[in-house]
């Protein structure tokens, strides 16, 4: 089966994870994270990242991509990460 390069589940020190530290990243680095079109982490180089893509969906340009090619991406974890953008900026805020 055809499959993608991305991370299939959240990473341990995923930012988009809900159990991650509070006031890690800051409120305007995770505002412009959740911004990017996708996200390709430095701990998993050249994968896509599966915290972004569970939490931005189909705004996601790789999550449509997949859509598009009628690729499973196997994504699990959902429950682990912020249900809104919001919450997570927030859990973010210095
Ligand atoms: S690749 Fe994504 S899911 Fe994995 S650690 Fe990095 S940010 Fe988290």
């Amino acid at each position: 089966m055809t499959s993608l390069p991305n991370v299939k589940k959240p990473c341990a020190q995923c930012p988009f994870r809900k159990d991650t530290l509070k006031g890690w990243l800051g409120s305007e680095r995770m505002t412009e994270i959740l911004e990017q079109q996708s996200f390709v982490c430095h701990k998993k180089q050249h994968l896509q990242c599966a915290g972004h893509m569970l939490i931005n969906g189909d705004k996601n340009d790789f999550v449509r991509l997949a859509g598009r090619l009628n690729i499973e991406l196997e994504l699990t974890g959902k429950e682990l990460v912020f249900d809104t953008q919001k919450e997570c900026i927030e859990h973010h805020e210095f």
